[in-house]
């Protein structure tokens, strides 16, 4: 009863939001997934016109519905260029929250997210099983771009070109911290996110030690959780909460002046999915909204904290270019930052990539559902890398480094994929 109560409050608030669009289909010039299908039910408009009779549609075509709803990357092109300023991903992912507890998760999303995710430790410990057995089931395929592949076809990998597991994962090499404010004055808490964690140790450990540099104290509570987006993109209220309880307790350990993330998606869903989806939860909504409030991209505190500055460049330099993650671009709006810390690793200079802000495709698990059209969107970016001919492409968000490994590699290219904070601590070690 409680939940039926739940629903209908989240479907009151998506009607009023609804009425906002005015159906002027000025989101299909922006929109990447319109780009490959010219499908108008893959759009923003179309998505929320078939929104308008959700009621009705769940009882006539729940699964219709559901298709049409996840056949979307939630990458915020359309509402960030949307005359009307429609919420449209808070109107999608509270359309999806609403019909999975109509439909109830499918069997496979269960065990993946209250099997393994809302259990921190067991996640942990399977990603450690995984790094030791995962040669067993793949080999490195691209050394430069440093992805690997399936040995013997794989329904689960297909012919992705993955980044790997690390060996030793980030939790394992630092497991917490808590150091004091040094000479800027300031301390951070660190919430270091799972793919930093299990697939890139080397950039977690780069913000901790840009932090260090910098005289900022930091604060990792160990044990930390996902952030909760894999399971509220696919309407698993129940799990997100549960990690952002979790996560919130453990951070609320500790005094500090900011909350930093090197990852475009973990910023962008603490920022905004935390509060927007704790509703229910009054006490928790308020802790979000605190947190929120002083959370920031760590390119965004280096420059606007720090003062952080580009330095002149010759063309001595080495020329990186930069990819715009959605979620750090048009969800927060922070894209003038990662470009200053690149300018500001000494040995580096930006170098931008036409259509910079072009999703890359990943979408997270649109990859997973829709591996074809994801690697047709990002081709376009691999196309748009190739155009600029650097060795190295920089972006803020792991999952989008992800994607464009995979992209290159497939390609046969051998760029370095990386993160500007990496780049910044080497240039660090140099100076
Ligand atoms: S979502 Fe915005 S851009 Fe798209 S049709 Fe509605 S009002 Fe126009
Ligand atoms: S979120 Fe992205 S993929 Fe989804 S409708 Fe909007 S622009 Fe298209």
């Amino acid at each position: 009863m409680t939940q039926m109560h739940a629903l209908s409050r989240l479907m009151t608030s998506l009607e009023d939001q609804l009425v906002v669009c005015m159906k002027c289909g000025m989101c299909q010039a922006v929109c990447p997934l319109f780009a490959e299908t010219g499908r108008e039910a893959d759009v923003a408009r179309g998505k929320l016109a078939l929104l308008d009779g959700l009621l009705q549609q769940m009882f006539d075509d729940p699964e219709g519905v559901s298709q049409r709803l996840n056949k979307c990357l939630l990458c915020g092109s359309c509402a960030a260029n949307c005359p009307s300023g429609v919420s449209v991903l808070e109107i999608f992912i509270k359309a999806r929250a609403i019909l999975t507890g109509f439909q109830g998760l499918s069997p496979a999303k269960k065990a993946i997210f209250r099997g393994m995710l809302a259990h921190p430790a067991l996640f942990d410990r399977l990603g450690e099983w995984g790094a030791k057995f995962q040669k067993v089931l793949t080999k490195p395929v691209n050394e430069v771009v440093g992805t690997s592949c399936a040995r013997i076809m794989s329904p689960l990998i297909g012919k992705r070109h993955f980044r790997p597991l690390a060996a030793v994962p980030f939790h394992k090499r630092v497991p917490c911290l808590d150091t004091p404010a040094g000479a800027a004055g300031l301390k951070v808490a660190f919430y270091v996110g799972c793919l930093a964690d299990k697939i890139f140790p080397d950039l977690a450990q780069a913000t901790v030690d840009v932090l260090a540099h910098h005289g900022v104290g930091v604060f990792m509570p160990a044990n930390q959780a996902c952030c909760g987006i894999p399971a509220i993109s696919s309407g698993d209220t129940d799990t997100f909460q549960r990690l952002v309880r979790h996560n919130i307790r453990k951070l609320e350990a500790g005094t500090y002046d900011a909350l930093v993330t090197a990852c475009a998606t973990c910023t962008s869903t603490i920022k905004e999915v935390w509060p927007m989806m704790t509703a229910t939860d009054p006490g928790l909504q308020a802790d979000a909204r605190r947190l929120a409030d002083k959370t920031f991209d760590i390119s965004q505190f280096l420059v606007s904290k720090l003062g952080l500055a580009g330095e002149e460049k010759t063309d001595e330099d080495m020329p990186v270019t930069y990819h715009d993650p959605c979620h750090l671009k048009k969800s927060l709006k922070v894209w003038a930052e990662p470009r200053t810390l690149i300018n500001a690793s000494r040995g580096y200079r930006l170098q931008e990539m036409p259509e910079s802000d072009w999703c890359c495709g990943m979408g997270g698990s649109f990859n997973i559902q829709y591996y074809n059209l994801s690697g047709r969107i990002g081709e376009r970016k691999r196309n748009a890398i190739r155009a600029t001919g650097c060795g190295i492409v920089a972006t803020g968000c792991p999952a989008c480094m992800m994607q464009i490994s995979d992209m290159l590699s497939q390609g046969g290219d051998a760029l370095r994929v990386t993160h500007p904070v990496e780049l910044y601590a080497e240039s660090l070690k140099r100076k």
